[in-house]
């Protein structure tokens, strides 16, 4: 869908689009390359940041952008070794097939490499994704943290369990001194909590704090959209999150279910600073939240 369309859509749908749609579909852009470091390029514009590692043995990347732009991709990174999924989204791994098909391996957390087998709903965004094709399926498959190495550089990735999913990995290029961490970090913006394959705000807070045990303060952090970040930026990202949740519970024990949230415009200490719609935040943190519950300490 180009964007007149979906500007067109929301027009008729009188209300403001869920935070997932306003992320895909932008075939019509072409994909960007940006300097990291000597070894090491950020591409945008190919559905989520894409960080390619280029090596004589092929290049190493972490995420391969959406089905749509995998061959613009391919021919900026040239052959591709392995990729490595930080979660299933489509935006992410969209471009799995082409990579398998150019000779790419494929590596990811057990939970996403299940997911994607899996047809799975949005509600919120009305979506239904079917379970993919047997070759778009990651082979190289880990339950916690791994190490491997890439024209001389060593890589260390990890789980980060129930955050954005239930399958969310970072991947550390620790010379280089570059932390991929995918959709975890959402800043600026309120994060798409991906409730039905395991995302809750708690596990996103998990998430943050894990992160920035791994960061130095010159460590650059590329999540899966908007510019690198600072350790410290994390940091500021993970005690907004910290006020909204803390803003949650606080009204789930008064009694109140999503809507009553919604209606009473729990969000609005926030609107200024985050982009994004409150509304579909609030349904999905919520929904997250109840299956969390004995970790608040129970609601009543
Ligand atoms: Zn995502």
């Amino acid at each position: 869908m180009n964007l007149h369309r979906r500007e067109f859509l929301r027009t008729l749908a009188g209300g403001a689009v869920a935070p997932g749609l306003s992320r895909v579909g932008f075939a019509e852009t072409t994909p960007a390359v940006q300097k990291l470091t000597d070894k090491l390029t950020l591409i945008t514009g190919a559905g989520n940041n894409i960080v390619a590692f280029k090596s004589d043995e092929g290049s190493l990347l972490v995420d391969c952008g959406d089905a749509a732009h995998a061959r613009d991709v391919l021919e900026l990174t040239g052959k591709v070794q392995r990729v490595f999924n930080t979660h299933w989204h489509l935006e992410s791994t969209g471009a799995n097939d082409a990579m398998a098909e150019a000779g790419a391996k494929l590596a990811a957390s057990v939970n996403t490499e299940l997911w994607m087998t899996q047809e799975i709903r949005h509600d919120w965004e009305k979506k239904i994704f079917p379970p993919r094709a047997k070759e778009a399926l990651p082979t190289e498959t880990f339950y916690t943290t791994g190490k491997t190495s890439v024209g001389g550089e060593a890589v260390e990735y990890g789980l980060m369990l129930d955050a954005h999913t239930d399958g969310d990995i970072y991947v550390h290029f620790t010379q280089s001194n570059v932390l991929a961490v995918g959709d975890v970090v959402q800043a600026g913006r309120f994060p798409v909590l991906d409730f039905p394959t395991g995302g809750w705000i708690g596990g996103m807070q998990e998430a943050h704090r894990t992160l920035l045990r791994i960061a130095g303060d010159t460590t650059k952090i590329v999540p899966a959209t908007g510019p690198v970040l600072t350790k410290a930026e994390v940091q500021a990202n993970l005690d907004v999150l910290t006020k909204i949740r803390e803003q949650l519970v606080k009204l789930m024990k008064q009694g109140m279910g999503a809507q009553n949230m919604m209606d009473a415009k729990a969000m609005k200490d926030f609107e200024g600073q985050l982009a994004g719609d409150p509304n579909v935040f609030l349904f999905t943190a919520y929904r997250g939240l109840w299956a969390h519950v004995r970790e608040l300490g129970g609601i009543v």
